[in-house]
């Protein structure tokens, strides 16, 4: 079956949420001009959404659902939904319904205008932490500094892909993902939408800072080999510090000064050049773990149930 229009809706534990998102997705695809489906990826969930999903694709056969074996996470459940969708446009969205399905209309209008990839903006942001939302802001700049790829800020993952782009990206299997970077890497024609973000339709945040800071360090070593060259600027920084101090200290000896010395200084210098060459070790750390998990070359995610592709 031909189908035009594909939402991917990434479940962990959302059962509240289900039975409106799947009214208002419902609501919205029904008024566009052309088949559709909802991709449901349950990540895990124990709270009874897996049998929600199930029972909705039962009555629903718009609803493809794909049911994970455990909780891989929402950029790898993102994934699954690009494998398993079959429109020529895709939509991602939050579950939460903190993602207005209303905005798909406007999004579907730009792709006509032959943009290939048209993600949501967040212009503004409500029912969320001060913490979260300063966090989240921070959290876009360092990136858009640091990275090769100009990710745009304040997007999340709400966007329209399509189909080329999709192609695209799902050949692109790294294990540590980071979707919207991924989206902004591949090139294409790119627009934004900005729109109100939501708050939470019911339940809590699925993002606690765990999963945040891992996102983050998956966005930065993804596209960034700044932190590894950080230990390059720091070495050289030191030792240029280090030539000027040298004569400096030996001529305050030789003229008699007791200026520079104690043990003070010495414990400083000792506990400054340690601590950066342990973070040092700890960064380079963090990208062999990376390149660990890529040689072993697993698969991204297990399906317990799912439709065919
Ligand atoms: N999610 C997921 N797996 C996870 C965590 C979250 O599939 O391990 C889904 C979640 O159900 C929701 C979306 O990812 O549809 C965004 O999560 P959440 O709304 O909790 O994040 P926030 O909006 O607070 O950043
Ligand atoms: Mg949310």
């Amino acid at each position: 079956m031909a189908v035009k229009y594909s939402v991917i809706a990434p479940i962990f534990n959302e059962f509240e949420s289900l039975p409106e998102l799947h009214r208002r997705v419902t609501a919205v695809m029904d008024g566009l001009d052309g088949t559709w489906e909802l991709v449901l990826v349950d990540d895990g969930s124990s709270d009874g959404s897996t049998e929600r999903i199930r029972e909705l694709a039962r009555k629903d056969k718009h609803v493809r659902p794909v049911i994970f074996a455990r909780n891989f996470g929402h950029q790898i459940a993102i994934t699954a939904g690009w494998d398993y969708a079959r429109g020529d446009a895709v939509i991602i969205i939050d579950a939460d319904l903190q993602d207005p399905p209303e905005l798909i209309p406007e999004m579907v209008a730009r792709w006509k205008e032959g943009n290939e990839v048209v993600y949501a903006v967040r212009a503004e942001r409500e029912g969320e932490s001060w913490f979260k939302k300063t966090t989240a802001a921070l959290f876009y700049r360092i990136i858009y500094r640091i990275t090769d790829v100009k990710i745009p800020v304040d997007t999340g993952d709400f966007r329209l892909m399509d189909r080329k782009v999709v192609d695209v990206l799902k050949t692109m299997r790294e294990r540590h993902r980071f979707p919207r970077g991924m989206s902004a890497w591949v090139g294409f024609r790119q627009v934004g939408v900005p729109y109100k973000r939501a708050a939470r339709h019911a339940g809590e945040t699925k993002y606690p800072f765990k999963k945040m800071l891992k996102l983050a360090l998956n966005a930065i070593t993804g596209f960034s080999y700044f932190p590894l060259q950080l230990a390059t600027y720091v070495g050289f920084a030191s030792a240029g510090l280090a030539i000027v101090a040298i004569p400096v200290v030996a001529i305050l000896r030789m003229t008699g000064s007791q200026f520079f010395f104690g043990q003070a200084t010495t414990l400083i210098a000792v506990l400054f050049l340690g601590g950066v060459q342990l973070i040092s070790l700890g960064v380079l750390g963090e990208y062999i773990g990376r390149l660990y998990d890529e040689a072993k070359g697993r698969p991204l995610y297990i399906v317990r149930e799912a439709p065919e592709k």
